[in-house]
């Protein structure tokens, strides 16, 4: 198929034509490079209508229990749901732990839902821009309720804030956040806190660590200058608390909507995206270079060995290039 018509069959919802797509932008084979790009961009004038909403929390938290409660809940409402990962660690790993098909049974049988385990790949840098461009297709294809869902360990959680409208953090009951292994730039990133598993004998301590955290919140940094970090109790297993969860995500949706810092936000991530993509192709053709190449062996020994600083290393590797 052509990228025409693979960007027809993508706009008239075909899924089969979705999965295609994506396995040609994640593709790393150079001949499939220019029609990605082409897919790409006639796709781009039917992309931006979902709201994009990033997931994360320690493995346990509940992600995947909640994000098939609230899939299912919202596309009752009439919604269409798109589940996208980024988990650096699978190309480690050598499979995908996240987005995986038998974690949202339910779910991933619903004709409007689409589950997307993590692409594979060397740098955190390969992983998001797939996915960033995965999200792309979802939109093109009609869903408009977007997950991007991120293991909660390392840098990932913020390639995923940078690429999403509203970031959720899944929370346990009781604990600190250092006892939950949640640093507190992930804190920073939060736009609404759930604490999942507010049920049986953990719900009381789920509501005393929802009071713990309203509190803590006000002492961060907020992200938005129209928005106060939320703080709310859940329990994904029971289904309790999954509505309060969609309406907040449409008030968050509303405000910052009217207030154009949902644009705003695109905007500056598209731009972002745009100089990381340029810092990337530029230094894997830098590494591609001959000249390049003949140096770097000796020039990365002597870094080692500290005969010269890195920075002039670093200069002498451009010279080489440029030349
Ligand atoms: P993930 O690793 O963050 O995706 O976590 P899972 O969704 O796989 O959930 C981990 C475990 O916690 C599973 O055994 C779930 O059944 C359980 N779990 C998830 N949500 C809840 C909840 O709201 N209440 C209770 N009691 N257990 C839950």
């Amino acid at each position: 198929m052509t990228p025409y018509e693979l960007a027809d069959s993508l706009q008239r919802g075909d899924r089969r034509a979705l999965a295609k797509c994506i396995t040609l932008v994640e593709s790393t084979h150079p001949t499939h490079r220019e029609p990605a790009a082409q897919l790409l961009e006639l796709i781009m004038p039917h992309t931006g209508n979902s709201i994009r909403l990033g997931i994360s929390g320690v493995p346990g938290v509940g992600k995947s229990t909640f994000i098939e409660s609230f899939g299912n809940h919202v596309i009752d409402q009439g919604h269409r749901v798109a589940v996208l990962a980024v988990d650096p660690t699978s190309s480690v790993s050598g499979g995908s732990i996240l987005g995986d098909k038998t974690r949202m049974e339910t779910l991933s049988r619903n004709p409007n839902a689409y589950i997307r385990p993590s692409p594979a790949g060397k740098t955190l840098g390969g992983v998001t821009r797939r996915t960033r461009e995965t999200l792309l297709l979802c939109e093109a294809a009609g869903f408009d309720v977007i997950f991007v869902e991120t293991v909660g360990v390392g840098q990932s959680e913020t390639a995923v804030a940078e690429m999403t409208d509203m970031f959720l953090l899944l929370l346990l009951p009781g604990g600190g956040d250092e006892l939950q292994g949640i640093k507190r730039g992930i804190m920073e990133l939060a736009d609404l806190v759930l604490v999942n598993k507010s049920d049986g004998d953990q719900q009381a301590a789920a509501g005393r660590t929802v009071a713990d955290y309203q509190m803590a919140m006000h002492f961060l940094h907020p992200r938005s200058r129209h928005w106060q970090a939320r703080v709310q109790a859940l329990s994904a297993l029971k289904k309790q608390g999954v509505d309060e969860v969609w309406q907040t995500v449409e008030e968050y949706r509303e405000l910052l909507g009217n207030a154009g810092e949902i644009t705003s936000r695109r905007a500056a991530q598209a731009c972002a995206w745009m100089w990381s993509e340029t810092a990337d192709a530029l230094l894997t053709e830098l590494k591609e270079n001959k000249a390049v190449k003949a140096l770097v062996k000796t020039l990365e020994c002597d870094v080692i060995e500290g005969k010269i600083p890195p920075t002039i290393a670093a200069r002498k590797l451009i010279d080489a290039f440029r030349q």
